[in-house]
């Protein structure tokens, strides 16, 4: 029997719920290369800002780790299907740092294009974390203008696991890793908030801007699906960013490449 002072500490020890945050087991973040190569910037500006013809472009896909836990953010080109797809496979780099792709429980994409989704066939065990208007473009009949079929076809066959998120998706429960809703480059476009320990909030933008001096100018492509749609992502990925103060990464733009340790080293 417990003297009652004893109990009584018990008691309100049982009732102290710790946040969320505090029981968040380590998360880390790895950039993998998924292509190099050079676009034309002037596809990228429907005001005419730009008179370039040439800028260099990066491929980027992601591995975060959460405790034992391991999601992929986009996928990249599958290798050598265009000049700008150099990349190794996916499967092959994750290899490297010990992760076998059945293993991998999340692939988040960000958007339906070739170059985020053209490596989905090795994650056989994974749920797809795809932005609604996305996954409802890659289902119409006939699909969605951009959307990359090829990618997505196993998927479909095989009917693996797939949740389209028509709202923002915390994806461990524990505010650490979350997806955005940033439509207007895709209708279902999204982004992800990684929440590390040391380096603090990062979040990859996936194509909301392809590159730097678009990001500042609220800078919109031609050929996005929807302009206004687009700047409210932007709007409110700079209110993120200075709220949290958070490091925005553009995932094409060769000069945020710096923003994360050199592969196979992971932010933590
Ligand atoms: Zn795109």
């Amino acid at each position: 029997m417990l003297k009652p002072v004893v109990h009584a500490v018990l008691c309100a020890a049982a009732l102290v719920v710790l946040p969320a945050w505090a029981q968040t087991p380590e998360v880390t973040l790895t950039r993998l290369d998924c292509g190099t190569g050079f676009n034309d910037p002037r596809r990228f500006s429907d005001t005419f800002a730009y008179t370039d013809d040439k800028k260099p472009f990066t491929f980027s896909c992601y591995l975060i780790k959460h405790g034992s836990d391991y999601m992929v953010w986009d996928t990249g080109y599958l290798p050598g299907s265009v000049p700008n797809a150099t990349n190794k496979p996916l499967a092959d780099l994750l290899k490297q740092i010990n992760v076998n792709p059945d293993q991998v429980k999340f692939v988040g994409i960000s958007h339906f294009h070739a170059d985020h989704t053209g490596q989905l066939l090795p994650f056989a065990n994974a749920t797809l974390l795809i932005g609604k208007g996305d996954w409802d473009g890659v289902t119409a009949n006939p699909p969605a203008q951009g959307a990359n079929m090829t990618g997505f076809k196993v998927w479909i066959a095989e009917k693996r696991k797939v949740e389209p998120l028509s709202m923002d998706k915390d994806v461990f429960g524990d505010g650490s890793v979350v997806v955005l809703r940033t439509p207007g480059h895709t209708p279902g476009h999204s982004s992800l908030l990684v929440r590390l320990k040391d380096k603090g909030p990062v979040i990859l933008i996936g194509d909301l801007a392809h590159f730097q001096e678009n990001y500042e100018a609220n800078g919109v492509p031609g050929f996005n699906y929807d302009r206004a749609q687009t700047i409210a992502s932007l709007e409110r990925i700079k209110q993120i960013e200075k709220n949290l103060k958070a490091t925005v990464i553009i995932q094409h733009d060769p000069r945020h490449i710096g923003k994360l340790p050199a592969f196979p080293a992971a932010a933590r």
